[in-house]
């Protein structure tokens, strides 16, 4: 028994510094100005690790971490719990896979939930193998219970990071550091679409390319709500049209994607054949090299962790 707690309490401590290190990360990329952002972690059925309000997240340490219940009530710690610490809840209360939280303002992708600009798919191989479509939960005031329940909507199974407009960005997983990198990945995707647009713009994969990345994707083990929803396009964001009660974001700083039909629907394209015996299929020197990299990313990540 005392070895349990003492075993727990070490884990805990575990936590806290990793919440500081993502804190460090968050802040260093520059998408926490001041005290913005928060960062969470569950430890617990009714217990949940947070950062504190009105601290940089590039200087924390253990000490001054939150715990929380899954109401928001604080139950320890020396410092205030963040007001958004509801949202984190919402999340890990609808979604009890996920343990880890990170919500901050990066530039990019928080210029996107500002212009509503809808982050368009099928263009960069990474993004459609580890996010996917990128909600746009609707602006509310920040802090009270009518925020953290504007994500509540966009919270399929497959979703791993969303847009909060006219605000940032909120990621989440099984681990902090995997939370942490969704942010990564969407700001630095957003960066590169806004780069490509002053270049000219952007060019849609084929239908063909694009299912090729799904497909990998399903081998892979990761999920998408193109997965579970027949009737959305295979690159039009449109897997969360039942959630949007204003109207869905349309683009219009970029084209708008290709119609193709849906990943569970009989693909459009008939030549060159997807080679009925699909394994041919899955082997083309490209695929190959992108499931190689990819591979390698993750295990990396597993290894670090
Ligand atoms: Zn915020």
């Amino acid at each position: 028994m005392v070895t349990n707690q003492w075993n727990m309490r070490l884990q805990e401590q575990k936590i806290k510094e990793q919440i500081c290190e993502i804190g460090r990360r968050v802040y260093n990329k520059g998408f926490a100005a001041a005290n913005d952002g928060n960062i969470s972690y569950r430890i617990g059925e009714n217990a949940v690790l947070c950062s504190p309000t009105m601290i940089c997240k590039g200087f924390m340490t253990p000490d001054d971490i939150c715990t929380v219940d899954l109401d928001g009530k604080q139950l320890a710690g020396k410092r205030k719990r963040t007001s958004e610490i509801l949202l984190h809840l919402a999340i890990m209360k609808a979604r009890p896979d996920v343990k880890a939280v990170v919500h901050c303002h990066p530039p990019h992708a928080t210029a996107f939930g500002i212009a509503r600009e809808p982050i368009p798919q099928c263009i960069l191989p990474e993004i459609e193998v580890f996010l996917g479509e990128i909600p746009f939960a609707p602006y509310e005031t920040p802090g009270g219970l009518p925020f953290a329940d504007t994500v509540l909507p966009f919270l399929k199974p497959g979703t791993n990071a969303m847009i909060l407009t006219n605000h940032g960005t909120v990621s989440f997983g099984e681990e902090l550091e995997q939370a942490y990198w969704r942010t990564e990945i969407v700001d630095a995707y957003c960066r590169i679409l806004i780069l490509a647009k002053q270049l000219g713009g952007v060019t849609y994969l084929n239908e063909q390319k694009s299912r090729e990345l799904l497909d990998l994707k399903k081998r892979l083990g990761f999920d998408d709500p193109r997965f579970h929803v027949e009737d959305c396009d295979l690159c039009g964001n449109t897997a969360f049209r039942d959630g949007y009660k204003e109207a869905l974001p349309a683009p219009k700083a970029f084209d708008a994607p290709p119609v193709f039909p849906a990943y569970l629907k009989p693909a459009a394209y008939s030549s060159p054949a997807p080679v009925a015996s699909a394994p041919a299929a899955a082997t083309s020197p490209d695929l190959e090299m992108l499931v190689r990299a990819i591979t390698e990313q993750v295990l990396a990540a597993i290894n670090k962790s």
